[in-house]
């Protein structure tokens, strides 16, 4: 009976959460109404009663076809020197987690332009595995798709932690299948990847260009478990189609269920993802370097990230704190000669102070904070700066009636709304203060 408990527990679980949590996991007792378990230690314990109580409690019935209670002990591992009560007790059997970064979570992950599409996708897969077949991610270095391709994996270890859900780069998928062939367990790799998963989330396909064979092993690896219904993910730095040298049959299989593309997140998001960051480290810097950052480095997130960690290193590590000057000399970013005219200055603090764009003012944005801090500038050049119109047009790539009107409807503004005069004065303070610092 012992045996055939642990064998339809086994049964329903992946190798890694076995290895993981149920190593020391045994039969103690089988009574009339009660089974007992023993585990080897309380931290395990614990986390077996919570997350996988359910389960245990699912397969006794089936194993006695009879609902029958358990209960889990723990006792010290018998091989085990006795244990110092001062220790921590998680840190004596160091456990195998899944190899995910522990940070790349969808509650981590920043929503906004860009990537609210993918991000939507993937948590629909996470909450409804098989629905969306396959998932097929695509976008430019360092937009996310590596941290919602792992969250999606969180997610199910958390909630579906029966569930057998493999993360694996192609680079690794190649190696293993190598490796396989050299040992002569090729057929092991198959069942593996083919039989013994409920999600497969594989990360830069593209990696898999050129490379026919291991595109061959891909193909039917996919069709076995898009027939069994089992969910499917694939990121890619660029879009099926554009996957030259793939497998055209494999290619039309990508393109079977939902494409999406991941595009790069507008600098609003970018702040808030480089807040996200710095709070993640449990660290602080000012709003004004983070908005440095997040328009340096608009394109890649990596980046943002990279120089965020340097700006922290060098905060730690001086035990200074960080302004814009310091943040500008630290990521070699030139305080420029480009920001030496008034005109450059002055855009460069409405963009700061709006967090938007030289592009968004020059350009037709009608979002709320593009129109104030275009309006705001138009004025500010006019009667603070004295520029003639034509010239304020001209930096504002619009016309002189628009400009003319612009300024008009701000006066009347800030006429009635107390609150537009505040800001007004807070950014020609910051103005001042640029100008002062030349
Ligand atoms: P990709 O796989 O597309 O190259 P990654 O997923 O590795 O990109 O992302 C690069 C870094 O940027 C990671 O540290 C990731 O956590 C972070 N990142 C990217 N997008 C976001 C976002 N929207 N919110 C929070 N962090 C993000
Ligand atoms: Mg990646």
């Amino acid at each position: 009976m012992k045996e055939k408990i642990i064998e339809a527990l086994k049964a329903k679980l992946n190798r890694r959460v076995w290895d993981s949590w149920f190593s020391t996991f045994d039969v103690k007792d089988i009574g009339e109404n009660l089974v007992v378990f023993e585990v080897g230690n309380l931290f395990i314990k614990d986390w077996l009663e919570m997350k996988y109580g359910s389960l245990i409690a699912r397969t006794l019935r089936e194993v006695f076809n009879r609902p029958i209670e358990f209960k889990i002990e723990h006792a010290p591992l018998q091989n085990q020197p006795e244990e110092d009560e001062h220790e921590p007790l998680v840190r004596k059997r160091p456990l195998v987690l899944t190899p995910l970064n522990p940070i790349f979570t969808f509650e981590n992950f920043v929503v906004g332009t860009g990537n609210m599409f993918a991000y939507s996708a993937c948590l629909e897969a996470a909450k409804h595995p098989g629905k969306y077949n396959p998932l097929f991610l695509y976008g430019g270095v360092g937009l996310g798709k590596t941290h919602l391709l792992q969250a999606i994996g969180h997610y199910l270890f958390k909630n579906q932690p029966e569930m057998r859900v493999v993360y694996l780069t192609s680079e690794r998928f190649l190696n293993e299948l190598i490796e396989a062939i050299q040992r002569g367990t090729t057929q092991e790799f198959r069942e593996r990847y083919r039989t013994k998963i409920d999600v497969l989330l594989l990360d830069d396909v593209q990696f898999l260009i050129g490379k026919n064979g291991i595109q061959t092993e891909l193909f039917h690896t996919f069709n076995e478990l898009y027939n069994a219904g089992k969910q499917i993910v694939i990121c890619s730095d660029r879009d099926p189609q554009m996957l030259d040298g793939f497998q055209d049959r494999l290619i039309s299989r990508f393109q079977m269920g939902v494409v999406v593309k991941i595009e790069k997140p507008d600098i609003e998001t970018c702040f808030k993802i480089a807040q996200k960051m710095v709070k993640l480290e449990g660290a602080e810097l000012p709003e004004d370097v983070l908005m440095l950052v997040a328009e340096k480095f608009s394109d890649n997130m990596r980046r943002l990230k990279g120089a965020i960690v340097k700006l922290l290193m060098y905060k730690q590590i001086h035990n200074e704190d960080i302004d814009l000057a310091k943040a500008r000399q630290i990521l070699s970013i030139e305080p420029s000669t480009k920001f030496t005219t008034v005109e450059e200055r002055l855009f460069e603090v409405l963009c700061q102070f709006f967090r938007v764009t030289t592009e968004e003012l020059r350009g037709n944005s009608r979002k709320s904070n593009v129109l104030i801090a275009r309006q705001m500038g138009m004025y500010v050049a006019k009667n603070y700066l004295g520029l003639s119109l034509r010239k304020v047009a001209e930096m504002f790539n619009k016309s002189h009636p628009t400009v003319s009107n612009a300024i008009q409807r701000f006066e009347l503004n800030a006429k009635s709304n107390k609150s537009l005069e505040t800001i007004l004065n807070k950014l020609l303070e910051q103005f001042r203060e640029k100008t002062a610092n030349q």
